[in-house]
């Protein structure tokens, strides 16, 4: 092994680097004791609304539970058809699930991964309520494309931006283009908790109530014994909201350092190992660093002996996990060929250029 190895993800580092920052935050936290629905919840609510563009912000306990309560508050549950791309994180088709409706499988573009409009069209039926748009890898899905298609028939257009805080389509932030948006705040997403926790945001103040009141037993706003709704309890921590908040002021830099690796890996890497493409109308945050390449075991086998961290997002498209086959109806090649091919390079605000360079010389010569 030649260098100092260098882990896929380090969180730990990345939040080293704050370490006086969130010491205040959590002192702060301490010192009046409100550790469920403390003013630095309502505080971090009002940066993050604002950040994405948008009017309104409910925070809670993750970014799954913020995909089933917007898909709850919107109405959607028995009967109901969501479609979901098939390369995604299995939450997106938990939280359709977790409602009663049913997840309809659809393909991805090949060149960047993302849904694709003409699959999402093709699928639209009676019982269609919803599209979830992901913007996998921090790459926003082709809105410009979803936006009118799902208005058109009428249909509620969801975004899983649970990877793509702060990128934009055609200038439009993550999150401010949907009905709704959810984010996760999972640790290793680009604005990470030091925990778990997830945010809804929207500019329909009606739905933002609805979920708002869902996460918190269904309790009426104003009259504390009254429960108007079957609830549930998914709120955010005092703690994490005081951290994010405090880690919020950092996000637009760290996503500009990503930018800066993506650019090395595009010019550092081989033929035989490219990063996915970037659509022209799109400012992605790269949340991972996908690329594709034919021999996957030969890539993997190099980076395990350069001591280099590796990831595979995901190796099994949803509609071939034994959870959500019932709702398979045939192949869809793109997701599962891109599945045999897709290789996560590290990627971080704490990783250096150096290291980026390191890693595509130990790829260059699996292609030599
Ligand atoms: C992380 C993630 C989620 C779920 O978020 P949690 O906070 O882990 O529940 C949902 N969708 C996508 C695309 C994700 O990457």
């Amino acid at each position: 092994m030649s260098g100092q190895a260098i882990p896929f993800l380090d969180v730990g580092g990345m939040v080293e680097m704050l370490r006086e920052d969130l010491d205040v935050a959590w002192k702060a936290v301490l010192s009046h004791g409100r550790f469920v629905g403390g003013p630095e919840v309502e505080v971090f609510e009002a940066r993050f609304a604002e950040y994405c563009e948008t009017a309104s912000c409910v925070s809670v306990g993750n970014g799954t539970d913020a995909l089933e309560l917007i898909l709850a508050a919107a109405g959607i549950g028995p009967g109901d058809e969501v479609i979901v791309p098939a390369n995604t994180f299995v939450a997106t088709a938990e939280a359709v699930c977790a409602v009663g409706a049913r997840p309809r499988f659809v393909d991805v573009q090949p060149d960047t991964l993302e849904v694709d409009p003409d699959a999402v069209a093709a699928a639209v039926g009676p019982r269609t309520a919803a599209v979830v748009a992901v913007h996998l890898f921090g790459q926003m899905a082709d809105v410009d494309r979803l936006v009118p298609l799902t208005q058109r028939h009428g249909l509620a257009l969801i975004e899983d931006a649970a990877q793509a805080h702060g990128a934009r389509f055609g200038g439009h932030r993550a999150g401010s283009v949907g009905l709704a948006a959810a984010f996760s705040f999972y640790p290793g997403k680009n604005l990470g908790a030091l925990g778990d926790g997830g945010a809804v945001v929207s500019r329909d103040e009606q739905l933002i109530g609805r979920v708002r009141q869902l996460a918190n037993h269904g309790r009426a706003v104003d009259r504390r014994h009254v429960h108007e709704l079957r609830g549930r309890n998914s709120r955010m921590d005092t703690l994490q909201a005081a951290f994010l908040t405090a880690k919020l002021t950092y996000l637009d830099t760290d996503n500009q350092l990503r930018r800066a690796l993506m650019r090395r890996y595009r010019e550092g890497l081989p033929p035989g190992c490219r990063p996915l493409t970037q659509d022209p109308r799109s400012e992605p945050v790269h949340h991972l660093a996908v690329v594709r390449t034919a021999d996957r075991d030969r890539a993997i086998a190099a980076l395990d002996a350069a001591g280099i961290g590796w990831g595979l997002h995901y190796p099994v498209p949803c509609h071939r996990q034994p959870a959500f086959a019932e709702f398979a109806d045939g192949p869809l090649p793109v997701a599962e060929e891109a599945a045999e091919q897709i290789l996560s390079l590290p990627m971080s605000p704490n990783l250096w250029a150096e290291q980026v360079q390191r890693i595509c010389a130990v790829l260059r010569q699996v292609a030599a």
